[in-house]
């Protein structure tokens, strides 16, 4: 499928969303303490967005491949657990220490947008605090080199770069993607090199970037449930993820306050 280029109207109401979608994370990254369940943020996420009047976007979304709708309105990704952590089913207690990803899309007027933080509960060790703030940095790195002409693979290039000294394990079978229309559009944005240049990046492309990254090896494996995806050999991970608009000469972020 081709990659789509929204509107400017499209993309005022992508900026509304987006910001609504950031305000939400946040809020419920606050709540993220000792003692509070996964139940609890899923049900404050489902809170604040009805109280907005928007949607979830992953609330009963089925992906391609999936055997079931999605059931809950955020993921919430614990430790070992990589991305799509259901948060409603067998609850887990947030404990001291812990890492928590977590993940939600919005859908505002019918547009989406889509994002990520992870947070380190009280005090998180060294290796833990290490590999959010990586993750964090490496998202970043791969926005800033977007803006007209570049291509997919310069995203990837410069998350790669970033990462790789610090011998970390990056998630391949998970990446970026297009997103607006849908929560999920072309292209696939990896967060690792591949040959092919990619799609050469164009005024009006809406962007989803997502580093995943494992303090181990990058290999992974899907839960019973079939969504959660956990690291192979049970070592950490985290996940940071913006929603970004390709500007006349540059790129604005639209998943922040
Ligand atoms: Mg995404």
């Amino acid at each position: 499928m081709a990659v789509t280029v929204k509107n400017k109207e499209e993309i005022e109401a992508l900026r509304e969303g987006g910001k609504r979608l950031a305000f939400i994370l946040a809020e419920v990254a606050r709540a993220v303490k000792p003692g509070v369940s996964t139940l609890d943020l899923d049900n404050l996420a489902r809170k604040l967005v009805e109280e907005g009047g928007d949607k979830s976007a992953f609330l009963n979304y089925k992906p391609a491949g999936m055997k079931r709708p999605y059931p809950a309105t955020i993921c919430v990704s614990v430790n070992d657990a990589i991305v799509h952590g259901i948060p409603n089913e067998n609850p887990l207690i947030i404990k001291e220490g812990d890492i928590v990803s977590l993940d939600m899309g919005l859908n505002h007027k019918g547009l989406f947008t889509d994002a990520a933080v992870t947070v380190g509960v009280g005090t998180v060790d060294q290796a833990g605090q290490n590999l959010i703030d990586a993750t964090r940095l490496a998202l970043y790195e791969g926005i800033n080199v977007i803006k007209p002409g570049k291509h997919i693979r310069d995203i990837s290039y410069a998350i790669e770069k970033y990462v790789r000294p610090k011998h970390l394990g990056i998630v391949e079978e998970l990446c970026g993607h297009g997103v607006g229309y849908k929560v999920h559009e072309d292209p696939f944005i990896p967060n690792f090199c591949l040959e092919e240049k990619g799609e050469k990046l164009k005024e009006g492309m809406v962007l989803a970037l997502e580093p995943m990254l494992n303090e181990g090896s990058r290999h992974i494996k899907l839960d019973a449930d079939g969504y959660t995806y956990r690291t192979q050999d049970g070592k950490r991970s985290a996940h940071f993820e913006h929603t970004v608009v390709v500007t006349h000469d540059g790129v604005e972020i639209l998943t922040q306050e």
